[in-house]
């Protein structure tokens, strides 16, 4: 993905939304967009430039090829498997391509690993830069202005507007993400997980917990989700 697209899908994110709870929203319109997006469409169609197959084509690619179920199987087999853990800690991006997963803005991936006293977290603080192959596409709040100013100062505040209580003892690392860098959070593995496949445990990572703003799903929740 060049550049130049990137930069453009980053154009959307106009911020506003500072209700108390939702520093990190962005609220525009769908009507706008949608109406905007249609007229787009019809006038490359009319001038020959793609097809309303192809934009198809582009869209289920995004539905259904890019989204968090990859990070998530990436973060269960390195809970399961310490071969695998630790050759995504040497080569991120060549343990995350035995799975199967490259390009896409996955090219550069360094695999951050949490323990009892260490967590991490990242962010774009220029843009939006995000591994879309592991996650989907940046959530809105993920390309906030609020969010990349306040979590490099402020990063437990940043946790607990999440509703994530980190201990005092732990450390938080914030880690900056640019084009040539992705990052990937592998969370602790929740507790009383032992009897759970591989298969199973990637229903309890959640996108936001390989961004280290959120946590997995717990044993409980897990199953509540079933
Ligand atoms: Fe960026």
């Amino acid at each position: 993905m060049s550049g130049t697209t990137h930069d453009r899908l980053d154009a959307h994110g106009h911020t506003h939304g500072h209700k108390h709870d939702d520093h990190y929203h962005t609220w525009v319109a769908p009507s706008e967009i949608e109406a905007r997006v249609r007229a787009f469409e019809s006038l490359l169609v009319e001038k020959n430039i793609t097809t309303h197959d192809a934009i198809d084509t582009l869209v289920a690619t995004f539905e259904n090829d890019l989204g968090p179920m990859h990070g998530a199987r990436v973060v269960a087999k390195a809970w399961v498997d310490p071969a695998y853990r630790a050759r995504l800690n040497q080569d991120g991006t060549a343990a995350i391509a035995e799975l199967g997963y490259r390009g896409l803005q996955t090219e550069h991936v360094k695999a951050l690993f949490d323990t009892e006293t260490d967590h991490h977290m990242w962010v774009c603080t220029l843009c939006s830069c995000f591994p879309w192959t592991l996650l989907g596409i940046p959530p809105v709040w993920f390309k906030s202005a609020p969010y990349r100013a306040k979590v490099v100062s402020h990063p437990r505040d940043v946790l607990r507007d999440f509703g994530y209580d980190l201990p005092a003892d732990v450390k938080v690392h914030v880690w900056d993400t640019s084009a040539e860098q992705r990052y990937l959070v592998v969370p602790l593995r929740p507790a009383d997980t032992d009897d759970l496949t591989e298969e199973q445990l990637a229903g309890l990572v959640t996108r936001d917990c390989m961004i280290g703003t959120g946590k997995p799903l717990s044993r409980a929740e897990w199953e509540a989700s079933r």
